[in-house]
């Protein structure tokens, strides 16, 4: 029988190679529009939070600071992204999408859509179930310090727990949190 140990080793391969999929999903993409996946993954975190510092795109995309600022550069220079005074402080800057780089965005996700939709085996309940269980994973990560940035639902103080039969609630927006409704990526996020 398959030992515990062996069973969360299988987990987390199974979680890379899903991972490793998507990354090259997401470079194919990358390569026919002639950027970096650095490039294309700032594209998209600009285009669904809206602005970030330098600094703060760094934490989230889990690379130094020097290497996200060449791929800002480069798209700079493309004219995707264009730099403004940060409202709540005027002596730092951040960067958001020009309009060129919202029309990438959108065509960007156009594309991609399709890669990541994957027509799946498992029903609505297993995929609900899977989603928690990821979301587990990423806060053990955290935890241990492997990931920086996590703004999911089961990190968030605003988050109670399921009480079964109870589903989980977010009382920041008094909603109902069900495994499914669970956030990945909550701009209403607040760290514990
Ligand atoms: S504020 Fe966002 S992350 Fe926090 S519990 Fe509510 S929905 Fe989840």
């Amino acid at each position: 029988m398959t030992s515990r140990g062996e069973l969360d080793r299988k987990f987390i391969a199974a979680v890379e190679r899903l991972g490793r999929a998507l990354r090259f999903a997401r470079q194919q993409i990358a390569t026919t529009h002639k950027i970096s996946l650095l490039q294309l993954q700032v594209i998209e975190l600009l285009a669904a939070v809206g602005s970030r510092r330098v600094g703060e795109l760094a934490s989230e995309l889990d690379v130094t600071q020097p290497t996200v600022s060449d791929a800002l550069a480069a798209l700079e220079q493309k004219g995707v992204l264009q730099r403004e005074r940060d409202a709540s402080d005027g002596r730092a800057t951040v960067v958001v999408l020009s309009g060129s780089g919202l029309a990438l965005a959108k065509k960007l996700a156009t594309e991609l859509d399709p890669l990541l939709d994957a027509r799946r085996a498992t029903d609505d309940d297993e995929q609900a179930m899977a989603l928690r269980m990821l979301l587990e994973e990423i806060r053990r990560l955290q935890v241990d310090g492997v990931i920086t940035v996590n703004r999911s639902c089961l990190t968030c103080r605003h988050y109670r727990p399921p009480n079964r039969p109870d589903t989980g609630h977010c009382r920041f927006l008094d909603v109902q949190l069900a495994d499914r409704d669970l956030r990945v990526d909550c701009s209403d996020h607040l760290a514990p």
